[in-house]
């Protein structure tokens, strides 16, 4: 693995998001000096909060996966999650809403789940259901070791047993062909397909050793930390924060200072100049600040439409969290990924954390956050710089209000006192390139050794990368991984 050569006592990590955090803490635990420089006025990044009239909105992540990577990450500053976060195992970790009529409640436990799954399907796919899930089990055993849990400087890193044991087991055929092998039940494929979404690629293209995304929430179980995802982020600062870390909020890193081929410190708007001996940029547009970064034309993962509402109504019967299918698939995929236009028969996140969290909401309220994929903004994407979102986002809302009312949350829409609405817009004026907050698709080529790694080829030497747009990848546990592997660049590899 190459490191950062030469001094690096003084570390300035540029955003105080999930990759951010998990860096200074892993950088701190190894004793470096470390300033945390945020243009936020707190911790989160994509990971926010709004709160109004005692709503607790979070407006980013809602599936709250693989917490040991959060422990593993406070351990390094000697720190225990419990002492500073509350974690709350969800007995179903999703309810599936099909198109039908039916649903299925998808349990953590297997045997419950296999219940569940034997009611709606038959024996036969309940057998499927628990062959299928060891399978997933093994699959991302050998992929975390392979492609995710490491640095990768170049694609001959990948030679070795596991990968050919994830070739065996047809890791690099297509993902829908996959899950059909193992499920004759369309409702069951679905289920096991749409987090092919999350990687930001459509299940009908992306390769099989995608699946492994299911085994982090339906494999491995989902968690609610208690008050709201905002309180990871918050946890981590603080622990970050009392091991010595210094967090400079409200503060925009302008440019890199660069000296031949090092970087000597960052230059704040305003005017200020933190001296530093290596860099950490986790923004999701690294080549922005990075001078000499370079990337080939990325291909950008489907946005989204997000609607987090406050409602003064109980919403009995409702699940922490429903995928609501809608009746068209592959279709959906095409306008998401292809046609660049919205969904045209809606498949949902619906997230009701205040089901199980009574902080987040006022008596008698609940809190639902409404995740409706959407094209983003790049024609390369296959999305649309032409739908103006300002102008279509009321029209588009009330087409999911609808959609939600005639899938069962009867009453919704009046019972709405508070609300806040996302639009690839939103992220595009935040500075996410395509106007997603999901960063690069996990296709073939911006996997592993293909997407960007921690420390670059090209630009100053001692600059390395974290978040979601280097390797590993998209979302919460990703980016936690990524500020393990961009410590480790400037560390040298910490041992087990
Ligand atoms: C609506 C939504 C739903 C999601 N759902 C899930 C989910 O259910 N499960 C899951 O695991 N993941 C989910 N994700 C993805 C996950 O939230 C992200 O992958 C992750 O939070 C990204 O973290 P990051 O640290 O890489 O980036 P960020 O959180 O964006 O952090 C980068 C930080 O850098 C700061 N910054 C940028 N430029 C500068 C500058 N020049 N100077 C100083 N600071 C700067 C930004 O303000 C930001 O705080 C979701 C994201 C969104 C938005």
């Amino acid at each position: 693995m190459r490191t950062v050569p030469g001094r690096t006592d003084r570390v300035v990590v540029v955003g105080a998001g999930l990759a951010g955090l998990a860096t200074a803490l892993r950088l701190r635990g190894a004793g470096r000096e470390v300033t945390v420089v945020e243009r936020g006025d707190g911790p989160g990044g994509r990971a926010g909060v709004v709160r109004r009239d005692g709503y607790v909105l979070d407006t980013g992540p809602s599936v709250f996966t693989a917490p040991e990577l959060v422990a593993d990450t406070l351990a390094a500053v000697g720190e225990r999650l419990e002492d500073r976060l509350t974690l709350v195992p969800l007995e179903t970790t999703y309810r599936a809403q099909f198109a039908d009529g039916s649903h299925l409640d998808v349990h953590a436990d297997v045997d419950a789940f296999a219940a569940e799954v034997e009611t709606l399907a038959g024996p036969a796919e309940a057998a499927a259901l628990r062959r299928y899930l060891a399978d997933l089990a093994e699959l991302y055993r050998l992929q975390l070791r392979t492609f995710i849990d490491r640095n990768l400087d170049t694609p001959l890193d990948l030679l070795g047993p596991e990968l050919w044991a994830l070739a065996r087991r047809g890791g690099f055929g297509r993902l829908s062909s996959h899950v059909a092998r193992f499920f004759d039940d369309d409702r069951l494929r679905r289920l096991f397909s749409f987090q092919a979404l999350y990687a930001g690629v459509s299940p009908f293209r992306a390769i099989a050793a995608y699946a492994v995304i299911a085994q982090l929430d339906i494999g491995a179980g989902v968690w609610h930390p208690v008050g709201g995802i905002g309180a990871v982020p918050r946890a981590m600062a603080a622990a970050a924060q009392d091991a010595g870390v210094v967090f400079r909020y409200g503060a925009t890193v302008e440019q890199l200072d660069v000296r031949g081929r090092r970087v000597t410190g960052v230059c704040l708007e305003g005017g200020e100049r933190l001296p530093a001996d290596a860099v950490v940029v986790t923004t999701d547009v690294p080549e922005g600040l990075v001078p000499g970064l370079r990337r080939r034309r990325p291909t950008y993962s489907p946005s989204c439409v997000t609607l987090h509402l406050g409602v003064r109504d109980e919403l009995p019967g409702q699940a922490h969290h429903t995928i609501s299918f809608g009746a068209a698939w592959q279709q959906v995929f095409d306008e998401l990924t292809r046609n660049g236009r919205p969904m045209s028969d809606p498949s949902l996140l619906v997230s009701m954390p205040s089901r199980t969290d009574r902080s987040l909401a006022p008596d008698g309220g609940q809190v639902l956050s409404v995740v409706a994929p959407a094209p983003n903004l790049d024609p390369h994407s296959g999305g649309n710089p032409g739908i103006d979102w300002d102008a279509l986002t009321p029209r588009y809302r009330e087409e999911v209000l609808g959609v939600l009312e005639a899938r069962g949350w009867a009453g919704l829409s009046d019972a709405i006192e508070v609300e806040h609405v996302d639009t690839p817009l939103t992220w595009a004026r935040q500075g996410m390139a395509a106007g997603t907050p999901f960063a690069l698709a996990h296709t073939f080529g911006q996997t592993g050794p293909f997407r960007t790694p921690t420390l670059p080829r090209r630009g100053p030497e001692n600059v390395v990368l974290a978040g979601s747009s280097v390797q590993p990848g998209v979302g919460v546990p990703m980016v936690v991984i990524s500020g393990r592997l961009a410590a480790e660049r400037i560390t040298g590899p910490v041992p087990a």
